[in-house]
């Protein structure tokens, strides 16, 4: 009998996740609270950021789980050969990432998403992978054998699921995760940093042509960086010809600022004035103001599983980061792809989630920590680091 997975979270690593397991012949039901994200009519959608910036971390990690499916889920990306920093002045600098052609790739969040959703209704393999919408983790109860779930859902009410294990990719504030903590010596932490970000948005130049796919208003095989120590701007390239950007500041400066439309404009203009003509400042101030102000939190725990091979988490259930090194979805495809390598090795469970929270601390600790610290490199380091490079070609 073919053992039985209830994954919570059909996000981006939910999806990753029931595809890995259902081709090594698990029984896979893929839950989600919210509506189906394909329907025309759904709301609400997985707002965290329009495009991300997905790298060879998480491209070998899909290829890994499906060299096809990466391949056509991969087939709108934009390649980012470097960052562009924006002076104040409006000047531009290209900081290349590798002297190899080495690149990022802005992709958009929702067709990511979307393409995987696809791919799991198609999957023909030995068992179909059952997808829920509209089905909420509320408890689950821990047992020898059978992990029950119980989910609340909007039209059937409140419905029991069982299963031979369960796999947390419910998102930072996860629900496994929490019922795992009564049952677990789980340690947690959780802190958040004091930033706010707004998503703005470039609209394509009034030349760009879809055809051509181009021209751009800016250079689309760069990620654009506007750093100003204490705030910054930053953009990707979509693959319409428009940019998704997004503003990173602290809470008590978007507080001072928000209330006041005269405030936001002024602040705008001052410090983004190249960026104010790309959005149209009526454009940015409206959405500076309207947008929703995200919260950045990072958390840590350990160990990801509970004993007897009973549940893992995985993606930002285990640890979310804050988005400035562009690797908390990377980093979560990479769990799917370490712990499958695991599992293909050693067909007992027990002992695979055991060696995975071993093996995977370090690393995830590692780079919890890298993105904490690329906050500073990136609002502040890239432009040190040009000033001091003109002063030296200037003789200064
Ligand atoms: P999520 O995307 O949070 O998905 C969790 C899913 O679980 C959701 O669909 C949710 O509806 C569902 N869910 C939650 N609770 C329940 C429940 N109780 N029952 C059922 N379902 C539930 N990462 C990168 O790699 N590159 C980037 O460039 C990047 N940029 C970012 C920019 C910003 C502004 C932010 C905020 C994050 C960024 N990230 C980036 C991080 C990335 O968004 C996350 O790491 C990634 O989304 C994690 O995927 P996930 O599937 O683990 O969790």
């Amino acid at each position: 009998m073919t053992e039985s997975v209830g994954i919570i979270g059909a996000g981006l690593v939910g999806c990753l996740a029931a595809l890995a397991f259902a081709k090594r012949g698990y029984r896979v039901t893929l839950f989600d609270y919210r509506a189906d994200p394909r329907d025309e009519a759904t709301t609400d959608r997985n707002l965290r950021s329009i495009n991300l910036a997905i790298s060879s971390r998480g491209i070998s990690s899909l290829e890994f789980v499906d060299d096809e499916v990466a391949k056509r889920a991969l087939r709108d990306i934009i390649p980012m050969k470097g960052r562009m920093i924006h002076d104040s002045s409006g000047r531009q600098e290209s900081q290349i990432y590798g002297l190899f052609g080495e690149a990022i790739n802005s992709i958009d969040r929702g067709l990511l998403n979307n393409n995987l959703l696809d791919e799991l209704d198609k999957y023909d393999g030995t068992n179909d992978i059952n997808l829920m919408f509209d089905h909420k983790l509320v408890k689950i109860d821990f047992g020898e054998k059978q992990q029950e779930c119980l989910f609340a859902t909007t039209n059937y009410g409140m419905k029991t699921y069982d299963f031979d294990f369960v796999v947390g990719c419910d998102g930072a504030y996860s629900a496994t995760r929490y019922q795992m903590q009564k049952q677990v010596r789980l340690n947690y932490a959780q802190e958040y940093i004091d930033c706010c970000y707004i998503e703005l948005y470039i609209p394509p130049s009034p030349e760009y042509n879809s055809e051509f796919n181009g021209p751009f208003a800016i250079a689309p095989d760069h990620l654009h960086i506007w750093p100003r120590d204490e705030f910054m701007l930053i953009a990707l390239p979509n693959a319409d010809g428009s940019f998704t950007s997004t503003f990173f500041g602290s809470w008590a400066l978007v507080e001072s600022l928000v209330p006041s439309k005269n405030k936001v404009e002024e602040f705008l203009l001052a410090n983004f004035p190249d960026a104010m003509e790309l959005m149209g400042i009526e454009n940015a101030v409206r959405s500076f103001m309207d947008h929703p102000k995200g919260a950045l939190m990072c958390v840590e725990c350990n160990p990801y599983h509970a004993s007897g091979g009973r549940a893992i988490i995985l993606g930002d259930a285990a640890h979310s980061m804050v988005p400035f090194y562009g690797q908390g979805m990377n980093c979560g495809f990479e769990d799917v792809k370490v712990l499958m390598k695991l599992l293909d090795k050693n067909k007992n469970r027990t002992e695979v989630f055991e060696q995975y929270s071993k093996q995977r601390h370090e690393d995830l600790v590692a780079i919890v920590t890298l993105a904490k610290n690329n906050y500073k490199e990136m609002s502040h380091d890239v432009t040190s680091k040009m000033f001091l490079m003109r002063k030296k070609l200037d003789g200064v």
